[in-house]
């Protein structure tokens, strides 16, 4: 009999990776389908921020990925303008140095089953019962389809779901070189519009250059050759070799829906944007966490109606903030002296507002649209010692309830029990790690009911 999954994602960048380790967690029969043969040796991020790494510790992941961290900065930045991560609450009050291709390569080895490689998914018809998606002329059938396959994702196109927003009006390379001059710890702020760059250290006798404007309106395909690089590079630093060189630019677009029946949209494939403040990469794994678990509880059937939706709903508002907080971005580094003006006006705001826009970079400020009046509603949980857990919990990708009382009859087999010593009321949280009720928000029982579906008797 034909193998048909559940669940065929497209492209195993790092989102796809990420979702299929999510569905595996709920033994959700899945397929990555990916175009490449092999992963590329380079890199296009290069960092996790704290609310990813949260995530991955939660689940396991991030213990297999250390011995590939190259830096910790305890700061992110906006614009160039540092924010201190030190004082943030949370496990990972840094920014892990780590490249995108070793963060693909412990997600995919992870996963149960193999990624079918150099198989590409060139389209697919659905109708009320599944998805007949075509995999080099080939049907397979699976019940949900999820395009992680990138910016120019064909899914996407496929379904036809409108990709609002601009074109690029400045474009830059990235760059790995090998510079005459060696390592260097030089952070220069990108000035859009001008030439250099960024130069980072990678810590393996290599560097990061990013090159912002240095040809601009040149169109992506067009070859990177040593000379542009070494112009952009101009009198700061001598140019050795490139080992890679790709152009990016400012172009930012939201799919209009992140869900078309059956088929669903998570990282690059839902949003493109400039890549300022190591954003992009970060934005995917965080929309696989809050996908999966609906997904599996749809597939699984316990899935309370209009679960899958609330991806749509919590996570476009969330991805739309980024996109903004990119083009602002964008434009605080014109070197222009009223934009000077402008980023010393709203660095000062930044320092005055504390703590708020490095929560807001770092990924750990999100709140979900869940309702409820305790604060704590829709935030993620903040670290809080769990004890005596009842079952595999959180990192198994279930939902835990904790505080002193037990589970409802019912619900066991979905939500485990966790006791705390943290001064905290009792709390609902989902298996993304987002409170979903807090004690005095309403019955718990119908709270789990919205989340997790009827009791089982
Ligand atoms: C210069 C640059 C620097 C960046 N720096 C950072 C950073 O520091 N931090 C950060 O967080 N983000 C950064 N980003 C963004 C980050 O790289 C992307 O957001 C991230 O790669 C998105 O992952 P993804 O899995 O959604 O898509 P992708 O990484 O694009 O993966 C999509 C996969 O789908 C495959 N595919 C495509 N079409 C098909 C098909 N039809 N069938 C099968 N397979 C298909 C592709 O081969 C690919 O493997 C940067 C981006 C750029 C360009």
């Amino acid at each position: 009999m034909t193998f048909e999954p559940d669940v065929l994602i497209a492209g195993a960048g790092p989102t796809g990776l990420m979702l299929a380790h999510e569905l595996q967690l709920s033994g959700v029969d899945t397929v990555v389908v990916e175009r490449l043969a092999e992963r590329p040796g380079w890199s296009k991020a290069l960092n996790l921020q704290p609310r990813t790494a949260e995530l991955l510790e939660l689940r396991g992941l991030l213990d297999r990925m250390r011995d590939d961290v190259v830096t910790t900065l305890p700061a992110g930045h906006f614009a160039g303008m540092e924010l201190d991560y030190r004082e943030l609450d949370t496990t990972q009050p840094w920014q892990l140095g780590i490249p995108q291709a070793r963060v693909e390569a412990h997600l995919e080895a992870a996963l149960a089953s193999p990624v079918w490689r150099e198989r590409t998914v060139e389209g697919f018809v659905q109708d009320d019962t599944g998805v007949t998606v075509t995999v080099d002329g080939s049907p397979v059938r699976a019940r949900y389809l999820v395009g992680c396959d990138g910016g120019r994702s064909t899914v996407r196109k496929r379904a036809g779901v409108p990709f609002p927003g601009r074109d690029g009006r400045v474009s830059g390379v990235v760059a790995d070189v090998v510079l005459a001059d060696g390592p260097t710890g030089d952070w220069t702020l990108p000035a859009l519009g001008t030439g250099p760059m960024t130069v980072l250290p990678l810590g393996d006798g290599a560097h990061r250059v990013l090159i912002a404007g240095a040809e601009q309106q040149v169109p992506r395909d067009t070859p990177i050759t040593d000379d542009e690089v070494r112009r952009g590079l101009g009198e700061a630093h001598e140019l050795v070799s490139v080992r890679w060189a790709s152009r990016f630019t400012d172009a930012t677009r939201l799919v209009e829906r992140y869900r078309e029946g059956r088929v669903l949209f998570a990282g690059d494939a839902a949003h493109i944007h400039l890549p300022a403040g190591g954003q992009g990469l970060n934005l995917g794994l965080q929309e696989a966490v809050n996908l999966g678990w609906k997904l599996a509880a749809t597939v699984r059937g316990w899935a309370p109606d209009g679960l899958l939706d609330t991806y749509n709903a919590e996570r476009h508002p969330v991805a739309a903030r980024v996109l903004a907080a990119a083009q602002a971005q964008g434009v605080l580094m014109v070197p222009d002296p009223d934009v000077v003006a402008l980023r010393g006006v709203v660095e000062e705001l930044i320092r005055a507002a504390g703590p708020a826009m490095a929560e807001r970079v770092a990924g750990l400020d999100v709140r979900y649209p869940i309702g409820g009046s305790h604060p704590l509603t829709g935030r993620r949980l903040p670290p809080v010692d769990r004890i005596s857990v009842t079952g595999p919990g959180l990192g198994a990708g279930r939902g835990v309830l904790i505080g002193p009382s037990p589970v409802p009859r019912g619900w066991e087999d979905r939500v485990d029990h966790a006791k705390t010593n943290a001064a905290l009321p009792a709390v609902l949280v989902r298996p993304d790690a987002h409170i979903a009720w807090v004690e005095g928000d309403g019955p718990l029982t119908e709270a789990l009911a919205r989340w997790f579906g009827g009791p089982v008797t």
